[in-house]
């Protein structure tokens, strides 16, 4: 009989009961709203907004709906003018070129590198091709470029800063946190993100008129005095004339199941990595199968992993084998698929873009790229068991080739 794995590769561990209390206390009192609040108490999205620029170690934080929400305003808080052009990694997810398009910007996609990272040369070529004052840098699946080389190449050509951290809330470079890099910083909190809170949006900087301005495009009317961080009354002089409202809040449930997580992250980093270096270490013993190289500066949080394997090259024979996989439960996504399927898409898809770059070292490395989450409900047995698997199909694969 063949070894079956058995296990969802996207089901996450429960909310901590603290939580779950915080919540349920939170609903009885039905007030869910950030701003309706008693005389003299803090909102729990305040209370989060706090703590998790205290985690961060900025001034500022907002908390919002989403993601692709925090990206949308993080641009348009930085000054982003329709028309103008953003510079973003060509290897994402669908919400970042879809934040540049909501805020009115022309994305400029720029090469990876094998390594997942934004291919430096390239975007320095492209700073000085397109001009683009703004460069949305997206962490893709966690991978951290040299961070000390962006901030000077955008130091260098007076470019803005923005970090899409959906994969490295709690990672850091060359021990500074990922989001500290950048003018402005964005963190998803969907369900599976670092924490969870089914969806939701982090936004940090240590700018007091971008987070002015970010708070006031999240909707907070004449209540910014009652957000967790927020800068001299002074700041909001002009901004909370000029900036329009976005209506984008988040509310005191989903702030509430948060908090009680963040105590909690750094811990669950550890065991991330715990599983992915298993999953990296067993993987590098399958013949043919290609590991991105993760440099001595990075802290990253495997919470999923990125491989190639060698010797499929044919489209036909990746979609076989990512079948013969399922079959025996191990769920594998593939980032080169021409036709976008769940959550992943290749850059040439997002049609609403106009004529897509042709990006020949990007569309070489995702190819093949197959992609596996590491959720934390997973144990290291779990991962011996997957890496024996893809052993196994991938050698029939091969062998069939
Ligand atoms: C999830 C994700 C986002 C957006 O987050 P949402 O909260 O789902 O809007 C942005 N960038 C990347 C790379 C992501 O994975």
């Amino acid at each position: 009989m063949q070894s079956v794995f058995e296990k969802p590769f996207t089901r996450q561990e429960p909310i901590p009961e603290a939580g779950i209390e915080r919540a349920v206390e939170i609903m009885r009192t039905g007030k869910l709203h950030r701003y309706n609040t008693d005389e003299g108490e803090t909102a729990e999205s305040a209370l989060l907004e706090q703590e998790f620029a205290e985690y961060q170690g900025v001034p500022y934080c907002l908390a919002c709906a989403s993601g692709g929400y925090a990206l949308h305003i993080a641009l348009k808080a930085a000054g982003l003018q329709p028309g103008e052009k953003v510079m973003t990694n060509a290897f994402t997810l669908a919400p970042v070129p879809g934040a540049i398009h909501n805020a009115g910007g022309v994305p400029v996609l720029i090469e990876i590198n094998s390594d997942y990272c934004v291919d430096l040369i390239h975007l320095e070529k492209m700073m000085l091709e397109s001009e683009s004052k703004f460069f949305m840098m997206s962490h893709m699946r966690g991978h951290l470029a040299d961070m000390d080389a962006v901030v000077e190449l955008c130091k260098q050509h007076r470019v803005i800063l923005i970090e899409d951290c959906a994969h490295t809330m709690g990672a850091t470079w060359d021990g500074k946190k990922s989001g500290t890099f950048g003018d402005v910083s964005c963190f998803s909190t969907q369900t599976y993100k670092h924490i969870n809170s089914g969806e939701g949006g982090l936004l940090t900087t240590s700018d007091e008129e971008i987070i002015a301005r970010a708070i006031m495009h999240s909707g907070s009317y004449m209540l910014y005095q009652r957000h967790g961080t927020v800068p001299d009354e002074e700041t909001f002089n002009d901004i909370r004339l000029d900036t329009p409202n976005y209506s984008g809040r988040m509310d005191n449930l989903r702030a509430s199941i948060l908090r009680a997580q963040l105590p909690l992250l750094d811990e669950n980093c550890k065991r991330w990595n715990e599983l992915y270096d298993a999953a990296e270490t067993a993987l590098k013993d399958v013949s043919g199968i290609e590991l991105p190289v993760r440099p001595d500066k990075e802290y990253y949080v495997g919470s999923s992993i990125q491989f190639r394997p060698r010797e499929l090259k044919k489209p036909e024979q990746i979609q076989q084998f990512l079948s013969s996989c399922a079959k025996r439960g191990v769920e594998l996504k593939w980032f080169g698929s021409h036709d976008p399927q769940g959550f992943t898409s290749r850059y040439d898809s997002w049609r609403y873009l106009g004529e897509a770059p042709v990006l020949p070292q990007t569309l070489k490395i995702l190819s093949n790229t197959l992609d596996m989450r590491i959720p934390l409900t997973f144990h290291l047995q779990d991962i011996a068991l997957i890496a024996s698997i893809i052993d196994d199909e991938l050698a029939k694969a091969t062998a069939a080739t």
